[in-house]
């Protein structure tokens, strides 16, 4: 069944990179997720589309004819995560509040304002057969299974986080558990880039894991705390498909923002609608 809420969540702070405070409410609606952007006069709904993907410079950017929003997927991924597929999204700023740098803040703003049945199906992703998508190191798979799993595989130079592999078996009690309070993460020595493109001003310490030259700077919440974060970006990017996923075996190596969504395009013209 489709979903929305049962009355309006808010959720505010300032966005993760541009730093610009936003408050953003999800209200009650019939068709499918949108982004308003109330800051700006005549400004159209943004469908919650991987055709309105703008950019993914760090993050899910979504764009129409009329406006912008960034750095949608840690939202989408909690609505994701509770099977809500209908939500009229409001935002008097440019991106949603970075809250904790993970989603589980904006899981408990929307459990908190309810969820309601809508009487209508989400037409299904309708996967047959193994598809897979790879791009040098990066590689992506889906593949009907007995249940949803994400399985992700993070690989990097830095020997703190060498290699983290995790597993989701996806239903919103796991996702809460093992995923939604992985936060988003930088490395110390990549935050002068950041912040000089313009990236990461509204980062720090309360909100991202950082990692340093030989240690961690905050404390983890998980201690593959990386590779769950990845999954839950990945949750919010395949969201983006607007269809309701069957039970598959999902699989990514080394994967980020920019792949995730070519993936979810693959996926979606490889739905065998009938
Ligand atoms: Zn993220």
């Amino acid at each position: 069944m489709r979903k929305t809420l049962s009355s309006p969540a808010v959720v505010s702070g300032v966005g993760l990179h541009t730093g610009v405070p936003a408050t953003m409410t999800f209200k009650p609606a019939d068709n499918g997720i949108t982004f308003l952007r109330t800051d700006i006069a005549g400004a159209k709904p943004i469908a919650a589309h991987v055709n309105s993907v703008s950019s993914t410079l760090r993050g899910t950017n979504l764009k129409n004819e009329t406006a912008e929003v960034w750095t949608v997927e840690h939202a989408l991924s909690a609505l994701h995560a509770l099977g809500i597929t209908d939500a009229a999204v409001e935002m008097d700023g440019p991106e949603p509040p970075v809250t904790d740098g993970a989603s589980d803040l904006y899981i408990e703003a929307l459990q908190k304002a309810g969820l309601k049945e809508l009487p209508a199906e989400q037409p299904l992703l309708n996967i047959k057969q193994k598809i897979t998508y790879s791009s040098g190191n990066i590689s992506y798979s889906a593949e009907p299974a007995d249940k949803l799993t994400f399985t992700f595989l993070f690989l990097h130079k830095h020997p703190l986080v060498s290699r983290q592999e995790f597993t989701l078996e996806f239903t919103p009690e796991n996702y809460i558990k093992e995923i939604s309070r992985a936060r988003t993460f930088g490395f110390e020595e990549e935050l002068a880039f950041l912040k000089a493109h313009g990236l990461a001003k509204g980062g720090n310490l309360e909100n991202a894991v950082i990692v340093g030259k030989d240690k961690f700077i905050n404390e983890l919440r998980y201690p593959d705390e990386l590779v769950r974060h990845k999954i839950l970006d990945l949750v919010g990017d395949l969201s983006l498909t607007g269809r309701k996923l069957p039970p598959l075996k999902i699989t990514c190596a080394c994967g980020g923002h920019k792949h995730n969504i070519i993936f979810a395009k693959i996926l979606l013209a490889n739905s065998e609608d009938k």
